[in-house]
Order: structure tokens, then C-alpha cells, then sequence
């Protein structure tokens, strides 16, 4: 017994632990701000920059860009991890690879993700995950929202507990990036969209944010994109078997329970039903699904202490990765398949199938079991109800789960939609976009249909300094003649579900809800029961 023993011993010294490529060291320089300062304080721009140079001396297989120069002048990082290395789009589409793309930090104050992808990344050039390398190409964005990184401050994050005290704040120069997907008011948004979705067209959007909603028992919850008006294939098998596989294998490696993101209401205890948070594409992860892509949203648990709320993103993003290690060819060609799809359908059957244009959220037949704290009620000194958080999480049984959508209003997906040359501002959004819009050469007629809108409601909340525009009225079928040098926007592409979701008069996150055409609307209806939508839909 004692010779095995002495054997054992002899066997684990034999094999130190060595970085994968060269045998690299790790450096101090290398290590995140977190980890040197027994997780109190969290990284600036500049600390995450230095690490990344840090390791990109020691390596010959990332490559850095830059996605964006932000509004406060800061330089925001986008690396290339591939092996063998790449540093263009070209070299990553030949390679057949899926990309996957991982972005840290949309939300200034919810630091966890940054510094996960950081110790992610270490790990894959110089510990023992660099197989991961050897099926896909990974796009990392340390910290999308730069600026609000920076504006650290004492108590930015109020309901998150434990360190660290001082964290960013969550918008952009006053813009929440993650409501942005459609209207593309911020030079972040405009940039992803750019450099990376047009750029690198990545497979996969892993999106890492911190929630400080309910107190669920979850290290970190998480949803897909909802599909919405999209192809229904990327978001479903997200949501069915992407997801499902990668919990499993978390709860298997590391003993963690992860599960859906959202929320429920606990006035009533025990609560009864859950509901996720939103469809609309103006949520980056739901964009991915009008472009046919795959998207993961993350959520840490504000109430974890910070290390945990670190391993748990850590955890997540190396679990997704040896997930698409494994499946990423699946991945692609069930993206492709959507794309052709959605191409053929648009082509070949525009102006006789319908989609939704607004959604409402319905639960799915399997009701879910939940883990949460105990909500526990008392009187507050001001006599208000309040509750403490019991030590124990319990397990509440079959919980109704409100977690796909339903369309409550649909409309005609057209052969192709035509306005004026006087909107020129609509036509550049949809270029941001990246979607082909082509000038009329001659003057023609089109056959089809045109909303005749009778009123304008607003919503009663701002968002994004926008107060949103719900158009109200009825189609009438008919022909118009457009002239030379007005837009064409055809629908037999790939984005066909990103146009339609666009320029719908009624759609719930359109460029009309986004009040692209109330200065032309507004002072007519002022004088006019009724106004025709500019926007002509061609059906014929
Ligand atoms: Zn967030």
C-alpha cells in the first residue's frame, strides 16, 4: 500500500502544470484585477488592455482589433483567438470554423463577465483549454461599454452585495446599449454591427450581464434569442438543446445550478408562475435571431458574493465553448439552413404568408420546478412590507413557465418594401444593418398594399431619449408610381426577417415605434383623419 502511495506522489510531480503553448509561464501581469486584490476591486479599460497585451507577448495565436473609439476617446479591444492564427474575416471563412463571439459589459455595472473572458482567455492560450481552439475561432469583447466602465463610483450596483464597492455605471452616455439593437443610436451599436456581425458574421452571440432581480437559487440564469418573426430553428434549438446540455454539464463539473432567466412575483409566496423578460430585437441577443444567428443571453446572481459571480460566467462561457467545440458544425449548418430558408420563402412566396409584428409572452407545456430563496415578510419601521432572504434555497414545484412568445398581431411579408428618396435617414439605418437598399432607376408602378395610419399613441415611458411611436389604422390594397432615385429594399436575402421587423407599421420595435417617420406623420394627422405610412409594400 505504502509503494502505491509513494508511486502516486511520484506520478504528480512528474507532471507540473505548464501553459499549453511553449510551455509559457503565467506572469503576474497576466493575472486580473479581481484576482490581485482578493476580488475588491474591478478592472478599468486600461487594466483590461494591459492584461491583453500581457498575453498577446506570449502568444502568436491571437490577433487584436479595435471594434470602436468611443465617445470618450477610449479604444475598445476585440480579440481573435484561432489556431492556427488568423487576422481577417477571409482567413476565418475559409478555415469552415464557426465563430463565436463573446461580449463582456454592455452594462457598465456588471463587471463580472469582463473579467471572466479575461481569465477565459488565459486559460485557452496558456492553460489547459487550448483545444478549444481547435474547432472554432472566438471573438472576444472584454468590455463592450467602455465609457461606462470607467465612470466608476460607490454604489452604482444597490441591490448587489459584496465586493466590489465601486463599479461602472450601466449606460453609455446616457444610453442603455442593450435597448439599442434596432434604432442604432450609439456608436457601440453601429460598431458591433460593423466589425463584428458584417465583419466576422460570427455563429453564436454570448452575451454576459449581472442581474439584480429576484432572489431565484441560481448561480446564473440564461436565455436565447427569441425568434420572435425570425427563422424559428436557431432559437429553438438554443433554447432545447443547446442550453439544456450545457446546464447539465455545468451542475456535472462544478456543482452549479443554473437555469432560465427571469423573474416572479414573491408578494404572493410561493409564487406560481415565471416570466422571462422580453422579445424585442432591440435586446442584442434577439437581434441575433431576425439574423438568422444563434445568441445566448447570461445573467450572473447579483446576490452571489463577487468570486462566485466571476467563477459562474467563467464557468458558463468554458462549458458554451466546449459545447461548440463539440457541436459547432451543427451550429453553422443550422444557421445556413435558416438562411437559405428564409431567402427561398421571401423570394418565392412574398406577399402571400404572414408574420407577427407584435408578441405577447405564453408559457410553455412543461411547467418548470424552481430554486429560490425563502421570501420572508416583515413590517418595516415605516410600516411598508418588506422581506428578508432565508439562508436556505427551496425547490417550488411545478412553476407555470412563461418562456416563448405568441404574435398578437401579424401582417404580409411583402416582395420588397419602396419609399421616397426624401428618407434618406431610414435607408442609411438600414445600411447600418447591413442590408442592401438600391435607388430606383426609372420611375415604376407597384402593385400592393400601404398602411393608412389615423393616430399615433406613445408610449408613457422613455427609453434611449425616445418616446416610442405605436401606429394605429388599416391596410388598403392599391398601386403607387415611385420615382427615379427612390429606395428599393428587396426581401429575397438573408435578412428578410430583420427588414420586415424594421419597416412594419406596426411592429413593436420598428423604425416607426423608433420614430423614424413622426415628423413626417405628426403635422399631417394634425389636419387629416387619416395619412398613408410612406413606406409601400410591394406584394406582386
Ligand atoms: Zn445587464
Amino acid at each position: 500500500m505504502k509503494f502505491v502511495l509513494t508511486m502516486l506522489c511520484f506520478c504528480v510531480t512528474l507532471e507540473p502544470l505548464q501553459g499549453a503553448e511553449n510551455n509559457t509561464q503565467l506572469t503576474a501581469a497576466m493575472m486580473t484585477v479581481p484576482e490581485r486584490t482578493d476580488y475588491e476591486r474591478t478592472s478599468s479599460l486600461a487594466e483590461v488592455s494591459a492584461v491583453l497585451t500581457a498575453l498577446q507577448q506570449n502568444t502568436s495565436l491571437m490577433h487584436r482589433e479595435i471594434l470602436l473609439i468611443t465617445e470618450d476617446g477610449k479604444e475598445v479591444p476585440l480579440l481573435v483567438l484561432a489556431k492556427p492564427a488568423i487576422s481577417s474575416p477571409a482567413q476565418a471563412q475559409a478555415s469552415g470554423k464557426p465563430i463565436i463571439y463573446i461580449q463582456g459589459n454592455i452594462h457598465g455595472g456588471e463587471v463580472e463577465g469582463k473579467e471572466a473572458t479575461l481569465i477565459i482567455m488565459r486559460d485557452i492560450l496558456f492553460g489547459d483549454k487550448q483545444h478549444l481552439l481547435d474547432n472554432q475561432i472566438l471573438l472576444f469583447v472584454p468590455v463592450y461599454n467602455a465609457d461606462g466602465n470607467d465612470k466608476l463610483s460607490l454604489g452604482s450596483r444597490p441591490s448587489q452585495e459584496l465586493s466590489p464597492a465601486m463599479a461602472g455605471e450601466r449606460f453609455a452616455h446616457g444610453y442603455d446599449l442593450n435597448r439599442d439593437g434596432m434604432a442604432i443610436d450609439t456608436a457601440e451599436t453601429a460598431a458591433l454591427y460593423r466589425n463584428i456581425m458584417q465583419r466576422w458574421d460570427p455563429d453564436l452571440l454570448v452575451d454576459l450581464h449581472t442581474t439584480n432581480g429576484t432572489w431565484h437559487g441560481y448561480s446564473l440564469t440564461y436565455a436565447p434569442s427569441y425568434h420572435t418573426a425570425g427563422d424559428p430553428a436557431t432559437s429553438a434549438y438554443t433554447a432545447d438543446v443547446m442550453l439544456p446540455a450545457i446546464a447539465r454539464s455545468v451542475k456535472q463539473k462544478f456543482n452549479l445550478d443554473f437555469g432560465w432567466y427571469g423573474s416572479f412575483d414573491y408578494r404572493d409566496w410561493p409564487p406560481t408562475e415565471f416570466r422571462t423578460y422580453h422579445h424585442a430585437p432591440r435586446y442584442l441577443t434577439n437581434t441575433m435571431g431576425l439574423r438568422n444567428r444563434m445568441a445566448i443571453l447570461s445573467e450572473t446572481f447579483a446576490h452571489d458574493r463577487f468570486s462566485k459571480r466571476v467563477h459562474a460566467a467563467n464557468a458558463f462561457v468554458e462549458e458554451i465553448l466546449e459545447y461548440t467545440h463539440q457541436h459547432g458544425q451543427e451550429i453553422r449548418r443550422i444557421n445556413r439552413e435558416a438562411d437559405r430558408r428564409v431567402t427561398s420563402r421571401a423570394a418565392e412566396e412574398g406577399g402571400s404568408y404572414q408574420q407577427g409584428v407584435q408578441f405577447e409572452m405564453v408559457p410553455r407545456n412543461e411547467r418548470i420546478d424552481l430554486l429560490s430563496y425563502k421570501y420572508l415578510p416583515y413590517t418595516a419601521d415605516n410600516g411598508e412590507k418588506a422581506f428578508a432572504r432565508s439562508s436556505e434555497i427551496v425547490v417550488i414545484e411545478g412553476v407555470l413557465n412563461l418562456n416563448q412568445l405568441a404574435a398578437t398581431r401579424l401582417a404580409t411579408v411583402p416582395k420588397a418594401y419602396v419609399f421616397p428618396a426624401e428618407f434618406s435617414q431610414v435607408a442609411e439605418k438600414l445600411a447600418e444593418h447591413g442590408i442592401g437598399v438600391a435607388s430606383l432607376a426609372t420611375g415604376t408602378i407597384f402593385e400592393g398594399e400601404v398602411f393608412q395610419v389615423t393616430a399615433i399613441t406613445k408610449q408613457n415611458f422613455e427609453q434611449n431619449h425616445h418616446r416610442n411611436s405605436i401606429l394605429r389604422g388599416q391596410y388598403r390594397s392599391g398601386s403607387k408610381e415611385f420615382r427615379a432615385g427612390d429606395y428599393y429594399v428587396a426581401l429575397d436575402n438573408r435578412l428578410a426577417n430583420l427588414i420586415f421587423y424594421l419597416m412594419e407599421a406596426e411592429s413593436d420595435d420598428g423604425l416607426a415605434y423608433w420614430n423614424f417617420f413622426d415628423a413626417y406623420l405628426a403635422p399631417q394627422l394634425a389636419n387629416a383623419a387619416v395619412v398613408a405610412f410612406p413606406v409601400f409594400k410591394v406584394l406582386r
